[in-house]
Parts: structure tokens; C-alpha cells; sequence
């Protein structure tokens, strides 16, 4: 019997703070396998509306198309068989079982490409990036500047008062914060 030898799928997962190039890295990868001629599928969470509602938008203004979906359960409702590259923007804003998705995708021989923001602005963990990375056969880390003190950036510090996780914004809400510069806000809150 012939030895026929399948692609082996794989996660590759980008990851940093706010305004780190976690998008545009997305945006750059993807655009390379769309010149290799490979078939290439993007999602974002729906609840990303910032900006275009069909693409995916770095704060430099990189774009692609993409789809929006509420879950990682329509994620892969909507996953063509024949996608061999799948690109996923935002993902701190999918459920837990994004990382069972991503794994089911990438063991069925896609490459996996996501990416998210690590930490949230208290600086805890914000899952599914954490166990993403821990299942990822590749990881990026990206860094912003901090704009108090133009150091590298590892924190998105937010500029307005709020207990709620998510607000989705960025100019004016959100900036780049150094280790040092980096105030989280008071865990007692
Ligand atoms: P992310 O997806 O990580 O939020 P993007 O890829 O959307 O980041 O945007 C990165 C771009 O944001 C940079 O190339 C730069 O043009 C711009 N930018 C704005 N503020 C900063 C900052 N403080 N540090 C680095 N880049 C910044
Ligand atoms: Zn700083």
C-alpha cells in the first residue's frame, strides 16, 4: 500500500498587549498563505465591532476579509473541509471551547493561526490565550511601547473606570504600558 503522507496541521498562537502588532502579525501570515495559493478562512468574534464588520483591522489600518461568528461552535459550523489555513482574530473574546476547536482543526491537518491579548487589564491571565498557548506548537509573543516611557510593553493599561472585563475600544480607553509604568487597578475594587 502506498504511503500517503497527510499535511500536518498545527497552532501557531500571536499574543501581547494592546497595539503590540498582534493583528497586523495575523494580517502579515495570512497574506503569505493567500500568495502561496493555500485556501484561507478568518474568523473574529462577533462582538469585535470596532471596526468593519467583514474584515479584520489592524491600528495601522492592515486588512482582510474575514467572518464573524458568536462561538467557537459556529466557528466550526462555518469551517470550509477544504480550508487548509485558518486564521482567528481577538480570540480573548471566544469561549473556553475555542481551544478544543483549534485543536480538532489542527488535527485535522489545518494550520492554525490566532491571535489575542494575553493578559487582561489587571494583568491576570485572560483565557483561552493561556491554554492556547500551552497546546500551540508555536508562540509569539509581541510587544507594544509603552507610551509613558517608550519602553517594550507587555500591559494594556485602561484609562477609564470600569469593573466590567471587557470594554471594547482602544484610542482613549485603552494605551501601552511598560512593567514599570503599568498601574492595575486596586484588586479590592
Ligand atoms: P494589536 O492587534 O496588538 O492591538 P495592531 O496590529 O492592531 O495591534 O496595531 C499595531 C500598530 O499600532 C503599530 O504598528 C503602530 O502603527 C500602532 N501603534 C499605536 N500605538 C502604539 C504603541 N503604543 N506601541 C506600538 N504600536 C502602536
Ligand atoms: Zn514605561
Amino acid at each position: 500500500m502506498a504511503l500517503i503522507k497527510t499535511q500536518l496541521g498545527w497552532i501557531e498562537v500571536i499574543c501581547g498587549s494592546m497595539f503590540s502588532g498582534k493583528s497586523e502579525e495575523l494580517i502579515r501570515r495570512l497574506r503569505r498563505a493567500i500568495i502561496a495559493k493555500q485556501r484561507v478562512q478568518i474568523f473574529k468574534p462577533a462582538i469585535d465591532d470596532r471596526f468593519a464588520v467583514a474584515e479584520i483591522v489592524s491600528h495601522s489600518e492592515m486588512r482582510l476579509p474575514s467572518t464573524s461568528v458568536s462561538s467557537s461552535e459556529e466557528l466550526l459550523g462555518k469551517l470550509d473541509h477544504r480550508t487548509e489555513v485558518v486564521g482567528v482574530d481577538e480570540a480573548q473574546f471566544f469561549d473556553a471551547g475555542l481551544v478544543a476547536a483549534c485543536q480538532r482543526m489542527a488535527d485535522q491537518g489545518k494550520r492554525v493561526i490566532v491571535a489575542g491579548l494575553d493578559k487582561d487589564y489587571r494583568g491576570n491571565p485572560f483565557e483561552p490565550i493561556p491554554s492556547l498557548m500551552a497546546v500551540a506548537e508555536d508562540v509569539t509573543k509581541t510587544l507594544a511601547i509603552c507610551v509613558r516611557c517608550g519602553s517594550p510593553a507587555n500591559n494594556t493599561q485602561r484609562l477609564v473606570e470600569s469593573d466590567e472585563r471587557v470594554i471594547v475600544g482602544a484610542q482613549g480607553v485603552y494605551e501601552a504600558r511598560c512593567r514599570r509604568c503599568f498601574e492595575p487597578p486596586d484588586r479590592a475594587d
